[in-house]
């Protein structure tokens, strides 16, 4: 119940989150943790429900306690609106406040400011989960949070992060991540943004690209050069307020996928900082992003299986019903064989992610296995979503029925937090350096 009671202090709305613990009601343990042992095609031809949690390798009670909770909000209260926000393309301020109300925005920041003692990457990847198997936009939004408040909360110098952590969980304060520019995605290196020290300031100059929460955030980690010398080292990670003057955001993009989510460009036109907004060591911002991805890695890949097991769920269920040649689709065996190799796929993601994440949780390197998670699951999902339309035939096309939207969805998770290319150039980096 911590972290429920931890989020609640921070954001303050003590009550709504007692009632959400409420209405898990006396029986949620037993359900849970005594969910019956069968494979994933025998739950779904029983209508039993499959024990999900069977991945997290011995979760605290606490995590447990955080699946459930974030399960059932994510079904009763964002699954509805899914569709909607997918057509309308605009970000959902309902889902935000429900996600501030549970404490989501804030699980990953110190205890002291509503984020979880402990176990913090597995608790993001469990929340990203369940919210993913409905809405991959709204689950977008924890992982961006969590992202942009990375080299805030390992970076900031102590009275200035006490001053702005505090901030986010009081005013429910959303933060981008602005890396990203026109000329640089994968290759962080070629990064113009500037940033000038002029006096007690930084004077910061550049445009921004494909930032998540880029119009809706208060708060942003920005990186940009310090050094005039080129490469990884001269690059630094800065807080910037969006009131600060000559910031404004750009166009809002128009998007395939998780278009619930908010992508705008960022332009910061001589945007002068104190100098205590550097994040970090100056000219170490390239490290400091590295760190980030060995939590955020491990979290996009969460998003990608919890699409994958929306998409699953609906393309099982699909082909029980839907009858041709006089028997459910479901006992054709080239039906079978997409159902088998999909539920593999989901459970090898599952391993991943979760171990990627406990060993994050642990301190302990996990660059290679957050790589192969992102990687992996985002691979499975596109595979999936790709089948989970073709066993809905027509109507997987259609949007009367989900699948095409995840299906749309799942593309992301193969390009953002780096692209699977170069997953797999960091995947053979970390194995020859282990060779050597
Ligand atoms: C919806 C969305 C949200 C995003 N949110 C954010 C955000 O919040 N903050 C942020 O900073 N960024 C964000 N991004 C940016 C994202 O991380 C980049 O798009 C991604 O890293 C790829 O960069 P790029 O688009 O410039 O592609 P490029 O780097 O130009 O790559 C183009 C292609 O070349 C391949 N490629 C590149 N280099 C190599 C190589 N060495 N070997 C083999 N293949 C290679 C890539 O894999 C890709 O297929 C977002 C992007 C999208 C689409």
């Amino acid at each position: 119940m911590h972290w429920l009671l931890a989020g609640a202090k921070a954001c303050k709305r003590w009550k709504r989150v007692q009632e959400v613990a409420c209405f898990l009601g006396e029986g949620f343990f037993a359900e849970s943790f005594y969910a019956p042992k069968s494979s994933p095609l025998e739950c779904a031809f029983q209508k039993i429900p499959y024990p999900r949690e069977a991945g997290m390798f011995g979760a605290s009670d606490e995590l447990r306690l955080l699946r459930e909770t974030v399960s059932r909000a994510a079904k009763e209260r964002i699954a509805p609106r899914a569709a909607q926000i997918d057509e309308a393309g605009v970000f959902d301020r309902e889902v935000e406040d429900l996600c501030w109300d549970l404490g989501l925005l804030t699980l990953t920041l110190p205890p002291e400011f509503g984020g979880l003692e402990k176990d913090q990457g597995t608790a993001l990847c469990i929340a990203v989960e369940e919210i993913a198997k409905h809405c991959a936009a709204s689950a977008l939004l924890l992982i961006i949070q969590a992202v942009g408040s990375f080299p805030m909360v390992h970076g900031m110098r102590p009275e200035l992060r006490d001053r702005i952590l505090k901030r986010i969980g009081d005013d429910r304060a959303l933060v981008g991540y602005l890396v990203t520019e026109p000329v640089a995605g994968s290759d962080v290196s070629g990064i113009r943004t500037t940033a000038i020290r002029d006096g007690a300031d930084y004077v910061i100059s550049g445009t921004k690209c494909f930032a998540t929460n880029g119009g809706v955030a208060s708060l942003y980690s920005a990186l940009a050069r310090t050094s005039r010398e080129g490469g990884h080292d001269g690059l630094s990670f800065f807080l910037v307020e969006r009131d600060r003057v000559g910031f404004s955001v750009g166009r809002t993009e128009n998007k395939l996928g998780q278009r619930g989510s908010n992508t705008t460009e960022v332009i910061l036109e001589n945007v002068r900082v104190p100098a205590d907004h550097l994040l970090g060591e100056e000219g170490k911002g390239f490290l400091l992003a590295m760190r980030d991805f060995d939590m955020s890695r491990p979290a996009i890949g969460a998003q990608a299986l919890g699409i994958a097991q929306g998409a699953f769920d609906v393309m099982t269920r699909y082909a029980m019903e839907r009858r041709t040649f006089g028997k459910p689709i479901a006992e054709h065996q080239l039906i079978q064989a997409i159902l088998a190799d999909s539920a593999t796929l989901i459970e090898a993601s599952r391993g991943l992610i979760y171990r990627a994440a406990a060993l994050y949780d642990a301190g302990e390197s996990n660059t290679k296995l957050a790589s192969m998670a992102k990687c992996f699951a985002s691979d499975a999902a596109m595979k999936i979503t790709t089948d989970a339309v073709q066993v809905l035939g027509g109507y997987g096309y259609m949007k009367d029925f989900p699948v095409e939207r995840m299906f749309r969805d799942a593309k992301l998770t193969q390009i953002f937090e780096g692209t699977n290319q170069i997953q797999r150039l960091v995947i053979a980096r970390e194995i020859l350096r282990e060779m050597a």
